[in-house]
């Protein structure tokens, strides 16, 4: 039997990652194995084999934090899940389970908290170690590679729609129309709201409108704001801003409704400019947001479950990962890749 698995591996920050041959991890007591069936890439994989934040990850590290597969072995004293079931390891890997945080459902804000495929080996990889108090339970009826992009970029933002404060009705405008872009629309319009998407492609654009998008903006034409105040009479009651782009986020707070909401995901490196008099005039609130705690996550999946809401992936094998990366960088890719680890 093999005792080794394929993985892609970040050795150094800005460089391609490396293919290459790793020992199959051992589940410690309280760690189960995954067998990854599908793995997701996030843009987020890109900051993090750059090395664009404050917080880096060790080197070497294996990105990917969509990954999804089949529980195959289980360390001492696991309980909560089985050998032969279907999870999703993500982003936010574990947590303490006491701080004031996790008893609230912030556990996202753990200060213990530990990031899949960023400060521990995620889903570019045959298998991967899993902590089964926080791994994504995945329903019946949905696949690997439909469910991938559900366990970052669908709870991303359907946790940010919440935070929104929006209801039915409503404008939401949704910036940036890719991986986490192209969910939002569809989160937002099954939870009741108007769309207005914003992006810099217009075929990004044209995709947010077949997904029922009700107004879309081009981000590089004309006056965005103006467009965007005109398309939702007077601004949007929520905005969520996933594009990883700074002059995105001065925009989205000027596109913003008088009392409205803006909330930030996207995380390009940097700091944007907050136009004091008009946030405080108009009562604008912006806030961040960070995926989502495991609750949202169920909610997340099940929207997919239902067929309320649907990933458009192109599958990719894992060899393919640095040219697929090279088309993120450039927004060349439509919606979401995702990995799938049949076609290794
Ligand atoms: P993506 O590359 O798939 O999509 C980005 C989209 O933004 C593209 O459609 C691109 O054309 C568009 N865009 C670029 N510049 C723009 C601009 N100026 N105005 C409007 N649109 C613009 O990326 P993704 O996987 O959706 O991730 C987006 C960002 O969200 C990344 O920075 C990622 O790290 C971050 N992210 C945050 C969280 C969180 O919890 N807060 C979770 C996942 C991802
Ligand atoms: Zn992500
Ligand atoms: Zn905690």
């Amino acid at each position: 039997m093999t005792q080794t698995m394929q993985a892609a591996v970040v050795e150094q920050f800005g460089q391609p990652l490396v293919l290459k041959r790793c020992d199959i991890p051992t589940p410690g007591p309280g760690q189960i194995l995954v067998r990854t069936e599908a793995c997701g890439v996030c843009h987020t994989d890109l900051h993090a084999a750059r090395g664009d934040w404050p917080l880096k990850p060790g080197l070497p590290f294996i990105p990917g934090h969509e990954g999804i597969g089949i529980v195959t072995a289980l360390g001492q004293g696991v309980t909560s899940v089985k050998e032969g079931e279907r999870v999703g390891v993500p982003w936010l890997y574990s947590a303490c389970g006491h701080c004031e945080y996790c008893l609230s459902a912030w556990e996202t804000v753990c200060a213990q908290a530990q990031f899949g495929g960023y400060t521990q080996n995620g889903g570019f990889a045959e298998y991967i170690l899993a902590d089964p108090n926080y791994v994504a339970h995945i329903p019946e009826g949905l696949s690997a590679c439909e469910a991938a992009p559900i366990i970052c970029a669908g709870v991303t933002t359907y946790k940010g729609i919440k935070e929104t404060a929006t209801r039915p009705g409503q404008w939401l405008l949704v910036s940036g129309v890719g991986g986490l872009g192209h969910l939002a629309v569809q989160y937002a319009k099954a939870m009741g709201l108007r769309v207005c998407a914003v992006d810099i492609d217009d075929s990004k654009l044209a995709h947010a409108t077949r997904l029922g998008a009700d107004a879309v903006v081009n981000a590089k034409q004309g006056d965005p704001i103006e467009a965007a105040i005109k398309a939702t009479g007077g601004g949007a009651h929520g905005v969520l801003i996933t594009a990883p782009s700074l002059s995105a986020f001065r925009q989205g707070v000027g596109m913003t409704r008088k009392h409205g909401t803006c909330v930030l995901v996207g995380l390009p490196p940097g700091e944007f400019p907050l136009p004091l008099f008009e946030v405080v005039a108009n009562c604008i609130t912006v806030r961040g947001s960070f995926v989502g705690n495991r609750q949202d996550m169920a909610e997340a999946l099940d929207f997919a479950a239902q067929g309320k809401v649907k990933a458009d992936i192109e599958l990719q094998p894992l060899s393919a990962i640095n040219q697929v990366f090279e088309r993120l960088e450039h927004g060349d890719v439509p919606s979401r890749v995702v990995i799938d680890f049949a076609a290794v």
